[in-house]
């Protein structure tokens, strides 16, 4: 059965009587060229465990169990168990396990289920992307690389350079627990039904160490988001605002870093919002 194809895909929804939840992203991939680079960016091997969000109606699923030592694959919408139990008759390799993947035990499924080699491949329900992506890397000590469709806006964030008007707090997150490069673009057209965004697979590769050495993680990513809280003022009165510190105790820091209170905070790298951070470190009254 090809289940890129739309006429075969419309067909089985019709024949297990299922309709699709617009509200939980069920935007079927139906573009095998697509797929096949979708599988090129993962580089799995026969050793490999995958662990997938959103089975859909397999289509992923089912190309990565050919690939993968085994296949875990959540799945909220029990809806689809039918089709899935076609769809994947006789591949002996994949366990779906039916829940809200926010709020699954996922340490014991990766233990059960994809461990000791593990990585992510999935086209993600778009509605929870970033709590998504959050959870994943809270866990990216479990995973050797990350495959994910998503939309394309939030693509162009994580790739974004800083000084642009993608570049933000999730940005600089996300590049901090891993390095983010662009599989390829994705129209809307290859999906069914096509969603309202275009989308785009990125490949995200967890680091082991952050770039630069981080004193003090917690004050890393307060001084991230007091600088993108107001993205306006700046730097030092972000920071100050932000932090809740008086200028004359971030002033000397901001000159240690070597970074010009008169920035703005959307314009650091990631090396120097660690670089700042480190500097800051200690320097904080009690606030
Ligand atoms: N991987 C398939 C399906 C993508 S559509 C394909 O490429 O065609 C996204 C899927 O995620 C849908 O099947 C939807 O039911 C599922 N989903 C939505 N919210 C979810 C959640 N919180 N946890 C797990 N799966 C979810």
């Amino acid at each position: 059965m090809n289940l890129t194809s739309p006429h075969v895909v419309r067909e089985l929804l019709r024949r297990h009587g299922v309709t699709l939840h617009r509200a939980l992203g069920q935007n079927f991939l139906v573009d095998a060229n697509i797929l096949r680079k979708i599988l090129d960016a993962a580089e799995l091997s026969p050793e490999t465990g995958v662990l997938e969000i959103g089975a859909g109606i397999g289509t992923l699923t089912r190309a990565l169990a050919e690939h993968a030592r085994h296949v875990l694959v959540i799945e909220l919408d029990r809806s689809l168990r039918p089709i899935l139990r076609e769809t994947l008759a006789g591949v002996e390799n994949v366990h779906v396990e039916y829940g809200d993947f926010l709020k699954v035990n996922l340490p014991a499924l990766l233990d059960a289920y994809c461990a000791p080699l593990c990585q992510v491949v999935a086209n993600i329900p778009y509605q929870i992307t970033s709590p998504l992506i959050t959870r994943l890397l809270e866990h990216k000590a479990s995973f050797t690389r990350m495959v994910l469709m998503m939309q394309k806006e939030v693509a162009e964030r994580l790739l974004a350079k800083p000084g642009t008007g993608e570049y933000g707090s999730m940005t600089v997150f996300v590049r901090y627990h891993a390095e983010v490069r662009l599989v390829t673009h994705v129209s809307r057209n290859s999906f069914l039904p096509p969603p309202k965004v275009d989308s785009a697979v990125v490949r995200l590769d967890p680091r082991a160490e952050p770039p630069l050495p981080v004193k003090d993680e917690k004050r890393f990513f307060a001084v991230v988001h007091a600088a993108f809280g107001a993205r306006r003022k700046t730097l030092l009165n972000a920071l100050s605002g932000g932090l809740g510190q008086p200028r004359e105790v971030l002033e000397p820091a901001l000159e240690r870093a070597g970074i010009d209170p008169k920035r703005r905070g959307e314009t650091l790298s990631l090396e120097e919002f660690i670089t700042l951070s480190n500097e800051l470190h200690g320097d904080l009254m009690e606030a």
